[in-house]
Parts: structure tokens; C-alpha cells; sequence
């Protein structure tokens, strides 16, 4: 199937065409193009598309959004309890899809569950994306379940009966109907019904404008006069999200300006502003974190990235153990929403929680005395310097070092305006096609994730230019694992993989192209974090020796057979690649076919050979990387599908 913009395994509720059909729940891979959203079987043991069940046509789809959970879920659509944990602390097996939202088209509603809140809100950004531009966004939705004949929002029990709340269109949120929402009884008839009974339909309440409002969680300065200061911990309105990386906000003074939408979170959840809290920190990096620190009741608080829960992580000595032990509490919920981490004392945020036991600790290991902070909060990379900034003045560089050279030639580390640390690429002339590059640049500035290396902007007024990204201090990935001295466990190699794949998932869903992945082409920063960078340049690279795929700089041995046949290079081409990028990982950065020469390479792969298993590599592990090395390229996993599949393989 061409063009899939994302793929995911979702549990889809039955959709009781008839009121009498049972309800029933079905895991399936649901698959979504420009054109369809289809749903398919999936066959777990050789973790391969089945048959299709089914599917929906984009233009059908008049609106996506989330479903109010159940009141009363099974397991597998729950939140997991912390009486899900074994001895020693590890979540069962139960796999778990709590969060739902509805795909609804002219049949009525599609529900569909989703694994992480996260995926469910990269989904329905997606779906937006695709149906905004073609259909009349509908303006009303039911919040809730249709179920046994009814919605359970406003018991009106006609399937296509128009919907009780008012969605916006821009970024779906939510504007109640206030005085119909509590209603109990079924509400007034809507346009069509009213035909029938010729009853006139009540005044439509006003609609209160409801902003999305965010939490700075660290301080910025403007870099130009379009931004706006944040200040770690203020509020502030989102006027416009237009841009990718860009918000326009408002400050509670009323000033008006441009913020880098990284630097804040909504402010709901809040948690980030805390020096405990580690969003995305794994069970083994929490462990490995404490024992360093090996303080007494040194502390962490992390989500869990399976669950949607919280876990506390806390590090004690005693007589019996006195080299130290880390032990894990997941944050339990209540009913009522409270939460608790020993059953007498509830809270109702998990912030009153910590505040508790950093004086008590009522049942902990210890109490909570050192929140132990994965890193120094750095604040992120902005995506370029200051908002629509992609020129960047040459007088505003200072030159320290030298960092290397490549293929556009030196690569010099320095800051901008003495204060910030950059990398600055001079490019050598004759070595890049300069003009397509400058204008690709102003697309490549917008794409920002956690794990590619941001591209901060150019400087084309004066020969060389000069490309200027994030300073990445431990250099390329392929020399920090030929040369650490520091020996890898299996684990963190495989988070090395997850990084990657994060921000590889992320360019396939923004259907950007790499074409050129692999270790040399990965950086390392100060915190051990691995990133993605030089994405797409190979476009623009002048000399045929690396262009051509019989070129002597073609990498060949990171290209599938398409790519070396047909030049056809397409995110499942990037796939392979990812696929030898884990064998250059797990090996510590071997060199892929090492006694082979190119040609026999070439031969070695369309003979349907490939790379032996790394002593390091699990099976699993290795059944992830020869998934990418289907010689059929839509056989190949997408990179959310690897993502799932290596978070799987995590220790956390
Ligand atoms: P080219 O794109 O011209 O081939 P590379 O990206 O390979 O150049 O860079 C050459 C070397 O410079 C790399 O191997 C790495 O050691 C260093 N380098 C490149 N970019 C950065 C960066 N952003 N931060 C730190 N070091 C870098």
C-alpha cells in the first residue's frame, strides 16, 4: 500500500450496525493513506498484516475526536492498577488500549482504542490533517458512547442525530453546550426531527470561547523581536498554533509574540515543571540514575510508557542491603480520581502526593528527600533562533573549534551571540547545489523533535555559506561506540535504537526522507542522548561519487535493493537503513559486510542474504532489524510499528 501516513494496532469496537449485534472488541492494524483509513488483521507471531476487515474513505469522515472513557472498563481498557505489579515490580502483561476516540462518517461512529494517549492524539491530528482539507468539519459531536441504541452523552437514539457538544474546527477543542450537557433527558429535536414534529428548537445558548491556555516550563529569551519572553512557570494563552514549532501566545500582561511550543506544556498537565519529574525516563535509566547519585532517598517520578501511569522510583540503603536498592511504586487511582502510593493517604494531584511523602514516608522504602533530576533541565533546541529567523548574520558567530570534516567540508563548533552553542557547517564551494538547498532549508527548519539534530538556520549573504545547527558534544554516534571506553549493556544500545526511531517516525509521518541513515550520520550530545541529523542533504550533495549508486561514496551497504536497483527511495527505504543502523549498534560499529567489497555486498543481498546476529542482539532484538530487510519494501514495518516493537523489547 503506497503513501501510508501512519499504521498502528488499535483495539475497534464493533460498530452494532443493528441494535441487537453484540458489542465486541477486536485488536486490529489499522492503517491510515491520503485516501482511506483501513483496518486489517494482524498476525502477532510473524508480526505481518493479515487480511482487511475493513475501511472507511476519507471523504466520508466528517470529524475525529476523543470519546469519554467508560464508566466501568475491563482490564484491557483500564488504566493499569498498581495491583497489576508482580514482586517485583513489573506491570503484567495485560496489553492495555484506555484511551478512545471516534472516527465519525455517514454510518456514524468508528470507536477506536489507543495504547498511549500520545499515539491517540497523533492519530487524531493526523486524521484532521487529511479530512480538514476536503470536508465540511461538522460542528457538533457526541462526547460519549453510542451504545445499545443510544448515546450515552444525551440518550437520543438515532445513530446520524446531530451532535450535543460543539466542536471548533481549527484544533477540535471542546466548547460545552452548557445548559443541554446536564440534561438527563433527550434533547430537543435536531433539524431533521424537527420536520417531522414541527416543534421549534430552543435558542442556542452562547458559546463561550474556550483558548488553549500552557505552562512555560523554562524560561525563554527572545531572539528576535517577534518572540515573546516566556518565564518558567507563568501561564499563558495560545492564540494561534499555526506554525509546526511556533505558538503565538499572550502573557498575562496582555504582550503578544511568537513562543517555541517545546518550551511549554498545557496546562493541565503541569508535571514537567518539576525537578522530579522525568517524562520519558526507563526503569533501568531511573535505577542507573540513583545508584549514581547513591543518595538516601534520592527520587524520581516518570511515566511509564506503556501504561499512561506514573511511577515513583526511590533509591535506600540499609544494614541488609548496603550497596543500595532501587524500588518502584506505581501511582495508583482511585475511583474518584484520587491517587495514592500507600493506601491510607490519598491525594488529589500527584505534586500533593510528592509535597506528603518528602515529609513522610508512610510505607516508602524511604522518604522522598532528593528529587533526583534525569539530567539538568536543559531547555530544548528552539526550531531555528527566534520565530520566522532562518537568515542567520555571520557577525553574530563566534568560531571556537574544530570539530571534523565531511562531505561539504569543516565542521567548526562555535556560539551565536556568545551565549549559545552551535555547530556551523562551512560549505565548501562546488560541493552542495546551494540555491535548492537554502530554499528546502526554510521546510527543515520547522521539523523539530527531541531526537533530530535541529537545524538553527543558514547564513547565505556571504561565501562559503554556512549551515548552522545544534551543537552535539559527543560527536558522531559510530566513533562514541568504536571508542567509548564505557561498555554498553544491551539495554541502552536499544534505547540508542528507540531514540532514532522516535525521530525517524516522526519524519515519516511529516513524509520527509532521510536517505541517507546511518550511525556516521547520528550525534551524541552531552547527556548520551542520540539524534538524527544531516536529514534529506544528500539532495543536495554535488559529486557522483556519493549520488550515484555505483558511486565509490554511495552507501551502498545501508541501501535495500530498490534504492540500488531503481534509485526508489521512500520512508520503507530509510527502513532498511534503520535496519543496519541497530547492526552498526549492536555491534559497536562494525562496518556492515566487512568482507565483502561493494559489488559483492550487492550481489550478497539481491541473492536474499543478509547480516548475521550480533552477539549483543537478542533474537528479538534481531527479529526487529531483519524486519527491515524484507526485500519487498511494503513488508517492511513502518517506524511506529519498530518504535512499538523495541519500546516492547525496553527493560523498564
Ligand atoms: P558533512 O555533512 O559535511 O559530511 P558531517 O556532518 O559528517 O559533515 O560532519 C563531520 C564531523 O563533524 C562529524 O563526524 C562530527 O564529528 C562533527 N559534527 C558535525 N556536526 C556536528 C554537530 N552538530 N555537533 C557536533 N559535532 C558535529
Amino acid at each position: 500500500m503506497s503513501g501510508i501516513i501512519l499504521e498502528s494496532i488499535f483495539l475497534k469496537r464493533s460498530q452494532q450496525k443493528k441494535k441487537t449485534s453484540p458489542l465486541n472488541f477486536k485488536k486490529r492494524l489499522f492503517v491510515l493513506t491520503e485516501t482511506k483509513l483501513s483496518y486489517f488483521e494482524y498476525d502477532f507471531e510473524r508480526g505481518r498484516r493479515g487480511s482487511k476487515k475493513g475501511s472507511v474513505d476519507i471523504d466520508r469522515i466528517t470529524f475525529v475526536e476523543k470519546v469519554i472513557p467508560e464508566q466501568a472498563p475491563p482490564p484491557e481498557r483500564q488504566m493499569p492498577q498498581r495491583s497489576d505489579e508482580d514482586e517485583t515490580g513489573q506491570l503484567s502483561k495485560i496489553e492495555r488500549f484506555p484511551y478512545p476516540f471516534q472516527v465519525v462518517y455517514d454510518e456514524g461512529p468508528l470507536y477506536v482504542f489507543a495504547p498511549t494517549e500520545e499515539l491517540r492524539r497523533r492519530w487524531i491530528h493526523q486524521l484532521k490533517n487529511v479530512i480538514t482539507s476536503k470536508n465540511d468539519v461538522m460542528r457538533k459531536y457526541h462526547p460519549k458512547f453510542w451504545i445499545d441504541g443510544q448515546y450515552l452523552c444525551c440518550a437520543q437514539t438515532s445513530k446520524n442525530a446531530m451532535g450535543c457538544q460543539i466542536l471548533t474546527s481549527s484544533n477540535g477543542s471542546i466548547k460545552p453546550v452548557r445548559s443541554r450537557r446536564m440534561s438527563k433527558k433527550p434533547l430537543p429535536p435536531t433539524p431533521t426531527e424537527e420536520k417531522k414534529t414541527s416543534r421549534p428548537l430552543p435558542p442556542e445558548p452562547p458559546v463561550q470561547e474556550e483558548m488553549k491556555k500552557v505552562v512555560a516550563l523554562y524560561g525563554y529569551t527572545p531572539m528576535n523581536a517577534n518572540d515573546l519572553p516566556l518565564q518558567k512557570g507563568e501561564e499563558y494563552l495560545i492564540l494561534e498554533e499555526g506554525n509546526q514549532a511556533w505558538w503565538r501566545a499572550r502573557d498575562k500582561n496582555g504582550q503578544e509574540g511568537y513562543i517555541p511550543n517545546n518550551y511549554v506544556t498545557e496546562a493541565r498537565d503541569p508535571l514537567e515543571m518539576y525537578e522530579w519529574y522525568s517524562k520519558n525516563m526507563t526503569r533501568s535509566q531511573a535505577e542507573q540514575l540513583l545508584k549514581g547519585e547513591d543518595k538516601e532517598g534520592g527520587f524520581i517520578v516518570r511515566e511509564s510508557s506503556k501504561a499512561g501511569k506514573y511511577t515513583v522510583s526511590v533509591y535506600a540503603k540499609s544494614t541488609a542491603e548496603p550497596q543500595g536498592l532501587t524500588r518502584h511504586y506505581v501511582v495508583c487511582q482511585t475511583s474518584q480520581g484520587q491517587c495514592y502510593l500507600a493506601e491510607k493517604h490519598l491525594f488529589d494531584t500527584i505534586p500533593e502526593m510528592i509535597t506528603y511523602h518528602q515529609h513522610n514516608s508512610a510505607g516508602l522504602i524511604s522518604r522522598l528527600k532528593y528529587p533526583v533530576s534525569s539530567k539538568k533541565k536543559n531547555a530544548p533546541s528552539t526550531a531555528g533562533l527566534g520565530y520566522g529567523s532562518w537568515e542567520i548574520d555571520h557577525k553574530d558567530l563566534t568560531f571556537l573549534k574544530e570539530l571534523g570534516s565531511g562531505q561539504f567540508g569543516v565542521v567548526q563548533y562555535g556560539k551565536w551571540r556568545g551565549q549559545y552553542d552551535v555547530a556551523i557547517k562551512m560549505i565548501r564551494e562546488g560541493s552542495m547545489s546551494e540555491d535548492e538547498f537554502i530554499e528546502e532549508a526554510k521546510v527543515m527548519m520547522n521539523l523539530s523533535h527531541e531526537n533530530l539534530v535541529q537545524l538553527y538556520g543558514v547564513c547565505t549573504k556571504e561565501r562559503p555559506i554556512f549551515i548552522i545547527t545544534e551543537y552535539m558534544s559527543n560527536g558522531c554516534l559510530l566513533n562514541y561506540l568504536q571508542e567509548s571506553r564505557r561498555r554498553f549493556s544491551a539495554n541502552e544500545l536499544l534505547e540508542m535504537c528507540r531514540d532514532i526511531c522516535a525521530a525517524m517516525a516522526y519524519l515519516e509521518s511529516n513524509q520527509f526522507l532521510h536517505r541517507d541513515l546511518a550511525a556516521r550520520n547520528c550525534l551524541v550530545n552531552e547527556n548520551g542522548i542520540v539524534k538524527v541529523a544531516d536529514f534529506g542533504l544528500s539532495r543536495y550533495v554535488l559529486d557522483d561519487e556519493y549520488t550515484s549508486s555505483l558511486g565509490a561514496k554511495f552507501p551502498i551497504r545501508w541501501s535495500p535493493p530498490e534504492v540500488l536497483l531503481f534509485s526508489k527511495f521512500s520512508s520503507k527505504s530509510d527502513v532498511w537503513s534503520f535496519g543496519i543502523l541497530m547492526w552498526e549498534i549492536f555491534t559497536l560499529g562494525k562496518m556492515p559486510y566487512d568482507r565483502f567489497n561493494n559489488s559483492e555486498v550487492m550481489d550478497h543481498i539481491t541473492k536474499g542474504l543478509r547480516l548475521y546476529r550480533p552477539q549483543m542482539a537478542t533474537e528479538n532484538i534481531y527479529a526487529i532489524m531483519y524486519s527491515c530487510w524484507h526485500d519487498k519494501p511494503d513488508e517492511r514495518p513502518s517506524f511506529l510499528m519498530l518504535h512499538n516493537h523495541i519500546m516492547d523489547q525496553i527493560d523498564e
